[in-house]
């Protein structure tokens, strides 16, 4: 992971952010994505490499790089993943290079992966990572959710519905969570951690320049 730095409100330098939100599918993880990425230019999403095919609505590049089993296992072998993990009998992976590049360009990272990536990134770059989870307010909401979403086949919703219940047994993982009651008040609470993560002392490297300098302003 390379050290990078960007400029928070002050104008120090500091190490950006790896954020990362994960929840059950349903539970509105994708729509406090949005919202914070519209919300905060110093933000940018990570945008995962997926074998499972396009739902209705999704794009290529914006959504995921959909790529097949044979492309996939590719990238595996050429270590081109920071993480990647089986979920829902389809694999996910994180690109290198795109995170890399946001870095450089002195941006924080978004990222929408599961616990297992949550994981495998805490233990490649531990305290660049903020981990989030985000739970339904019930399973009941969550299913009734997935049923509105209009996206998923009964099938895949009993799917999701069991697997949302495997996801949540993983809260204890995370370093912030937070019950999605009401979608705004949930998305500034996570804008809130956002920023306050920002301005960790741990992050700050240009801090120590600023303090020294402090008594001749
Ligand atoms: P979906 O198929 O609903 O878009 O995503 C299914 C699950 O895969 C979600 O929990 C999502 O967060 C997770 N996911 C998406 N991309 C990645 C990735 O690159 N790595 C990992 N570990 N999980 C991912």
């Amino acid at each position: 992971m390379p050290h990078r730095t960007e400029t928070d409100p002050h104008g120090f330098k500091r190490r950006g952010v790896l954020f990362v939100l994960s929840s059950p599918s349903g539970a509105g993880k994708s729509t406090i994505a949005r919202k914070l990425l519209a919300a905060d230019s110093q933000l940018e999403m990570s945008v995962s490499y997926t074998t499972r095919p396009p739902r209705p609505g999704e794009e290529d590049g914006r959504d995921y790089h959909f790529v097949d089993l044979e492309q996939f296992r590719a990238m595996v072998s050429n270590n081109e993943f920071l993480e990647w993990a089986h979920v829902f009998n389809h694999r996910y992976g994180t690109p290198k290079a795109h995170v890399d590049a946001i870095l450089s360009s002195g941006r924080d990272v978004l990222f929408d992966i599961d616990w297992q990536g949550a994981q495998q990134l805490f233990q490649l770059a531990g305290g660049d990572v903020v981990r989030v989870f985000i739970l339904p307010p019930s399973l009941k909401i969550l299913r009734e959710r997935l049923v509105n979403r209009r996206t998923d086949s009964p099938d895949v919703i009993d799917a999701r519905m069991a697997r949302a219940e495997a996801e949540v047994s993983h809260w204890d993982g995370y370093d912030y969570v937070l019950v999605n009651e009401d979608v705004e008040q949930c998305y500034e609470s996570v804008h809130t951690i956002l920023r306050a993560e920002r301005l960790r002392r741990s992050r700050q490297t240009g801090l120590i320049g600023f303090i020294r300098g402090l008594n001749k302003r």
